[in-house]
């Protein structure tokens, strides 16, 4: 099966947004083993995007279109799709109810305009829209698919996997699985030196590699008749995988870091606490994101001065002045300090120069060290990872949280 995405909105061909869309849509059509042959991006134009839409009818058997499903005159997906197809819009009532019970749950009037999302060319099927109010369109005609999304990237995936992702599963002759392995402390182009040989060899199961902030993620999908053999294949490549990436695999699939971070200190029933300065609280606020951290998460500070750092964490003056606040010996100190001020059995610090000012020969921006302190144990790590402000940041916490993910391994 052919496919072609066509991402609809002015802002895209300004360059005023990124089509993520494009990206998401088909890294997933891509696991459904469906060919995504061509990206188009078209204006709000009627004639322009009838235009693509006629090319893609031609070219494609499933056409994906996001965005211009909107309220507003400029909004002509829908309509221009119709036109192309031949199908006349007639109302869909339990769209038009659903639209009107929104306003009125959100307790504002409905703007007349709205009433346009209510309408789909006729003989089509409305995608349900459990996250905004454009539903979204699938309509099946000569053997061509043409599915309708809204632009918004979280109504756009949220529709896609609850109803799109699972329309072509049903039709598809393969049973596609995948899972991914999660990748911290090695780079995406290390990663691609020692996988090199999988690489160049792989046809099913794939193994792609994405990198995200900080890790990189490897999907690895089989595509095959049934579930033993795919959970066969995906087993096999992942057991070499892991030979490989060893330690580095943090998690699987939905698992962030700072979640398998807290079930291991949760399973060795252990508590934490943090003290960060450059990082200004980021550590924390990844692990809280976590449901349930609560249990082992105790207390976490952020001492951005050196008096902070003495009054809070009991960080000793000569300490800073002979070594500086950013040194192994501060980062010690400071872990310490927060792990008996808090009581807990572990405690982490952060203290780095995150830019873009402040750095030296000596002490780089980027430079950062991580204070493990656990049980008698103190120790600290130093890392260096030129970058802006906000990558140096993440990386120190993404470097804190798997510095205490392998020490509790
Ligand atoms: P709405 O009902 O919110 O108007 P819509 O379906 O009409 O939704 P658009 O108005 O085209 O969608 O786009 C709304 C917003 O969605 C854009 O401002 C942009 O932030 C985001 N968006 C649209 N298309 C894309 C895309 N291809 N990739 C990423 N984001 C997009």
């Amino acid at each position: 099966m052919k496919c072609e995405i066509i991402a609809v909105g002015t802002e895209l061909l300004l360059g005023n947004i990124v089509n993520s869309n494009a990206r998401y849509l088909s890294e997933r059509l891509a696991e459904l083993g469906i060919d995504v042959f061509y990206h188009t991006t078209v204006g709000d134009n009627m004639s322009r995007l009838q235009e693509v839409i006629q090319i893609a009818l031609q070219r494609s058997d499933i056409i994906i279109a996001t965005g211009g499903l909107g309220p507003t005159d400029d909004d002509i997906t829908k309509e221009g799709v119709a036109e192309a197809l031949g199908l006349k819009l007639v109302a869909h009532q339990e769209s038009l109810d659903k639209i009107e019970d929104y306003f009125r749950k959100a307790n504002r009037p409905m703007p007349d305009c709205n009433r346009k999302q209510g309408f789909i060319p006729e003989g089509s099927r409305v995608l349900e829209n459990n996250n905004g109010t454009a539903p979204g369109i699938l309509t099946e005609k000569n053997g061509k698919a043409v599915i309708l999304l809204p632009g918004p990237p979280k109504e756009m995936t949220l529709m896609f996997e609850q109803l799109v992702y699972p329309y072509f599963k049903a039709r598809s002759e393969h049973l596609i699985k995948s899972k991914t392995l999660r990748v911290v402390g090695v780079g995406e182009s290390a990663i691609q030196e020692r996988l090199q040989h999988i690489f160049d060899i792989q046809s099913n199961p794939t193994v792609a590699p994405y990198a995200k902030d900080g890790e990189v993620h490897l999907r690895i999908t089989a595509k095959c008749h049934n579930d033993i053999e795919a959970d066969n294949l995906l087993k096999d490549m992942e057991k070499q995988v892991q030979s490989i990436l060893g330690e580095n695999i943090y998690g699987y699939d939905e698992e962030s870091l700072e979640y398998v971070v807290y079930q291991l200190l949760r399973s060795k029933k252990l508590t934490v606490s943090i003290a960060e300065s450059c990082t200004g609280g980021l550590i924390s606020s990844r692990l809280t994101n976590v449901s349930g951290v609560s249990e082992v998460l105790m207390n976490a500070i952020v001492t951005y001065s050196n008096q902070a750092k003495m009054k809070f964490l009991n960080v000793k003056e000569e300490t800073l002045l002979k070594h500086g606040a950013v040194s192994a010996e501060t980062a010690q100190e400071m872990a310490l300090g927060i792990r008996i001020a808090s009581n807990t059995d572990v405690g982490i610090s952060v203290t780095g120069i995150a830019g873009p000012n402040g750095g030296t020969a000596e002490k780089p921006v980027g430079l950062f060290y991580i204070g493990l302190a656990i049980g008698d144990k103190v120790e600290a790590h130093r890392l260096c990872f030129p970058a802006s402000r906000e990558k140096v940041r993440w990386n120190a916490a993404t470097s804190a949280l798997d510095i205490l993910r392998r020490e509790l391994l």
